[in-house]
């Protein structure tokens, strides 16, 4: 009940009166958190601002989009100076050629690239694209593995950090997609055995950030590899939040392991709406319109009214130019690297039984009184998520932004000060 000693905040009413035009007052099921959202009015270098004039250092950054942090100014100007020239045309443009000429440099298995409007789109793509190319049907995803609200991948995403089971699926998704622990290779020899020549894909982010921050292993990645090479299924790597975030550029590039296809999203557009699907020239034959290729029958993979939007590739190249000509990963690597390991320090001083996860420029410590969190199982069933929320929430109110729960992310204007007083807000949540 509302206490009438204390006015509701302009967040407050607005949450309010959100209840009666969205589901839960949120268009993201994410973004909705107790007691209430907070309602941004604006957003500027690694700073928001809520409609109550409070300031913010900003950790969630975007659903961790905005590696450089907010309205960046190269970034601020080329989406300024292409509006002028067009919104949208639904037509090709020479801007979104350069972005997917940006992606063939920073994705080293990207022959081809397809763009759409989303992450969601990108996995549902791939998905396609694969059973098309293999002529099967079933899939194989991690435990926990998120790839947007895409229908054929809303299985098993049963994480900590997410929604759990979908409603509203077709039987055939269920049937046809089975889900593995992530760094268990025998589990996924088990899938391959027990559908022999039926797999037409397996897919897997290298990082699992809804999966609570848990990270494949180099080997893991390696040995998926080698098993889709072995039985001809399509490895699909969804590089949607590792992709031109993870130094120098991708998951892949970092560790040499190259999928057939990729999924992106997130930073490519640099901070607008985008999604794209890249690989091998040969998958992406079914999807040509400029030749007949029969016996495949054509492919729908890629597009959309808003696909190659200029706006977006304007943002887009301006980021991806920022990342070649500056420390962008160096800078937010080791910042990152400094807040995991000195969180895990002071956690152990304060006697909080805690395991910080995370790579990158992105941290995520989870209180767990029985570590050790070695898979996305032992996140879900080993850790205090109400505790992790309560402690997010308190440093909203200490000038932090986290979407409690969620993954914090350090962008290229993150500054070592603010770095400092988020430790010792976190001193003061966490020690009281
Ligand atoms: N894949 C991964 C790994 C993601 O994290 C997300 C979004 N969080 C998606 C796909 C979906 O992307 P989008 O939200 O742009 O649809």
């Amino acid at each position: 009940m509302h206490d009438p000693q204390h006015p509701l905040t302009t967040s407050e009413q607005l949450h309010a009166a959100a209840l009666d035009v969205f589901p839960g007052g949120v268009s993201h099921n994410i973004r909705y958190f107790e007691p209430h959202p907070i309602y941004i009015a604006r957003a500027s270098d690694s700073r928001i601002w809520d409609v109550d004039g409070n300031e913010y250092v900003d950790f969630w950054m975007n659903h961790m989009a905005s590696v450089l942090g907010h309205a960046y100014p190269d970034v601020v100007e080329a989406v300024t100076e292409q509006a002028r020239d067009g919104l949208h045309y639904g037509a090709p443009n020479e801007v979104a050629l350069e972005l997917g000429r940006l992606v063939r440099t920073f994705v080293p298995s990207a022959e081809r690239v397809r763009f759409c409007a989303s992450g969601t789109e990108a996995t549902m793509y791939a998905v396609r694209l694969a059973r098309a190319h293999t002529d099967r049907d079933r899939i194989l995803k991690a435990e926990g593995g998120w790839h947007g609200g895409n229908t054929d991948l809303s299985v098993a995403i049963h994480a900590p950090y997410d929604q759990p089971e979908t409603a509203g699926l077709p039987p055939g998704v269920t049937e046809q997609v089975h889900a593995f622990p992530v760094n268990d290779p025998d589990a996924v020899v088990d899938l391959l055995e027990r559908y022999r020549g039926e797999v037409a894909a397996i897919i897997v982010e290298p990082m699992l950030l809804a999966g609570g921050g848990v990270t494949a292993t180099d080997e893991f990645l390696r040995t998926l590899r080698e098993e889709c090479d072995a039985r001809g299924c399509v490895l699909i790597f969804d590089e949607v939040v590792t992709g031109f975030r993870v130094s120098p550029g991708s998951y892949q590039a970092r560790i040499g392991v190259l999928p057939d296809l990729t999924t992106l999203g997130k930073f490519l557009g640099g901070g607008l709406p985008v999604g794209a699907l890249a690989g091998r020239a040969e998958l992406f034959e079914p999807a040509r319109p400029d030749i007949d290729v029969p016996p495949v029958e054509r492919v729908i993979a890629g597009g959309g009214t808003f696909s190659m939007n200029p706006m977006t590739a304007a943002a887009g190249v301006a980021s991806l130019r920022v990342l070649d000509d500056e420390p962008v990963f160096a800078y937010t690597e080791s910042r990152a690297e400094r807040v995991r390991t000195e969180l895990a320090a002071l956690f152990e001083e304060l006697n909080v039984d805690s395991v910080v996860l995370g790579e990158s420029s992105l941290f995520l410590p989870h209180f767990a009184p029985e570590g050790p969190l070695d898979s996305v199982g032992a996140v879900e069933t080993k850790t205090d998520r109400d505790a992790l929320r309560a402690y997010h929430v308190r440093l909203l109110e200490h000038g932090y932004y986290f979407l409690p729960g969620h993954m914090g992310s350090v962008s290229y204007q993150t500054t070592d000060a603010q770095l400092d007083g988020f430790l010792d807000a976190t001193r003061t949540v966490v020690g009281q």
